[in-house]
């Protein structure tokens, strides 16, 4: 059986990695990793976005570490979320100590005498329920309005899942100044020394690999015996198709896709992302691994010290962050110019302090189409909608966005894993 895996992202190179049937991966970039690639700019390396390796399946943690041998820093996570003029530890509900007394008062209270009543449908209605208001309002609502792009309203409930809710004495205690730890599962991780994180693609990458770059499939067709791909040149045969990549851009390739599943595609709504570094002639930027930035006028929600994550990835006496700017179309940010939107960037860092304007040796901008699949209402239904047809034809999908699913690079690497154990006892 020879197997057509379209997309080389992390996921599609792990199902040929772990494939035993003869395959081809067709990705339309000039290199394989996807979402995983990193970017190098005089001496300054950065990835798309904050990328640490880390992962609740055991099987992932010790593929990772085969995978990457020497290659790998370990690391103690430093995140904190920017709150007015105060940094707060991350997750915002284990440090409320941090707080100015006012603010540690309205969020405890707040948490404490939580009087939400009613039915939760949405994000911002979970919020309430579960924090309560204060963190509620000040930090929850508007930091995933801001990386989400939308009204909370707007966000249905199966993105709550992936969304740990924190023990009441952790709350306690920290507004007590009692040091607390949330989202332990991510305290510690891992990180390529060398490379940055698409060192994890490449080392996925042997002698064995058939990856064909520059090849955007536009057209897969079938045929008495199997599949027909074609990028409008050029024409491969396969036995079986894999989907891994996004399944918007999927639905254009495929002439015979019933109107019904057209439809539950569009519904699926995503976001893009601009991913702008900044690097700095000096060693401010190395204390902290990422800032979150609630501040509705800040407009970047995050920013990622590379310097922390390696050294290897600023050069001697420099630092950097990469800012992740969330856009879609009409929103005013999605239409600036990558010039236009790193003097934003730089002078929102500036006027909140993170860094001087002045001090900036080097910028860079990469723009993603899909970064993040949003949980809207009707995620769910339009989501199976579109499984239960690909299944129907035999297709199989695997990975972030030809899923849609949020994942991140170890469950693409289990799923892929998966896949490839359940094609293999397919002859
Ligand atoms: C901001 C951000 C932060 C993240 N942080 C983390 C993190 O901390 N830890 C972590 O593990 N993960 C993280 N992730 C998630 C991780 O990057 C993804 O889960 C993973 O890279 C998805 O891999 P994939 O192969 O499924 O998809 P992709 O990486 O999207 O790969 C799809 C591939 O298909 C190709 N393609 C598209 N159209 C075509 C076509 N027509 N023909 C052929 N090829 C095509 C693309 O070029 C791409 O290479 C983060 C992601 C983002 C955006």
């Amino acid at each position: 059986m020879k197997v057509g895996i379209l997309g080389g992202g992390i996921t599609g190179v792990a199902i040929q990695r772990f494939l035993d049937h003869d395959s081809m991966v067709l990705e339309a970039d000039d290199q394989p990793g996807g979402l995983c690639r990193t970017f190098f700019k005089d001496g300054f390396g950065y990835d798309l976005g904050g990328h640490i390796l880390f992962s609740k399946k055991e099987r992932v943690n010790e593929l990772v570490n085969q995978l990457l041998g020497d290659n790998i820093n370990q690391c103690r996570r430093a995140n904190k979320i920017l709150y007015g003029d105060r940094y707060v530890k991350y997750p915002f509900e284990n440090d409320l100590g941090s707080l100015a007394p006012e603010d540690a008062y309205d969020c405890l209270i707040g948490y404490l005498r939580n009087d939400f009543s009613g039915s939760v449908t949405n994000l911002r209605e979970w919020a309430y329920a579960t924090f309560g208001k204060g963190i509620s309002e000040k930090y929850f609502i508007p930091y995933n309005e801001k990386i989400w792009n939308i009204s909370a309203d707007e966000l249905g409930l199966d993105f709550v899942e992936r969304i740990p809710k924190p023990p009441m004495e952790d709350v306690v205690r920290s507004a007590l100044g009692i040091e607390t730890e949330g989202y332990v599962h991510q305290l510690y991780f891992r990180y390529p020394r060398e490379g940055g994180v698409e060192s994890l693609v490449r080392s996925l990458v042997d002698a064995r690999s058939r990856i064909i770059c520059n090849y955007r499939v536009t057209i897969a067709q079938r045929t008495e015996n199997g599949w027909e791909v074609s990028n409008g040149e050029e024409v491969h045969r396969f036995d079986r198709l894999v989907v891994a990549f996004p399944i918007h851009e999927a639905v254009k390739c495929f002439p015979e896709i019933p109107e019904e599943v057209r439809r539950a595609v569009e519904g699926l709504r995503y976001n893009s992302m601009r991913v702008v570094l900044v690097g700095v002639g000096n060693e401010t930027l190395l204390d902290k691994s990422a800032v979150y930035i609630p501040d509705p006028s800040v407009v970047t929600h995050r920013v990622c010290f590379m310097g922390f994550f390696s050294d290897r990835l600023v050069p001697p006496g420099n630092s950097s962050l990469i800012a992740e700017v969330t856009t879609n179309p009409g929103d005013g940010v999605h239409e600036l110019s990558d010039e236009q939107l790193t003097y934003r960037v730089v002078d929102d860092l500036d006027r909140i302090g993170i860094l001087d304007a002045e001090d900036v040796v080097v910028t860079d901008v990469q723009r993603l189409k899909y970064a993040y699949p949003v949980y809207t209402h009707g995620y769910r239904e339009n989501k199976a909608t579109v499984h239960r047809y690909f299944a129907e034809q035999g297709i199989d999908l695997c990975g972030r966005f030809a899923e849609f699913d949020y994942i991140n690079s170890d469950v693409c690497l289990d799923r892929a894993m998966a896949l490839a154990d359940r094609l293999n006892s397919v002859s």
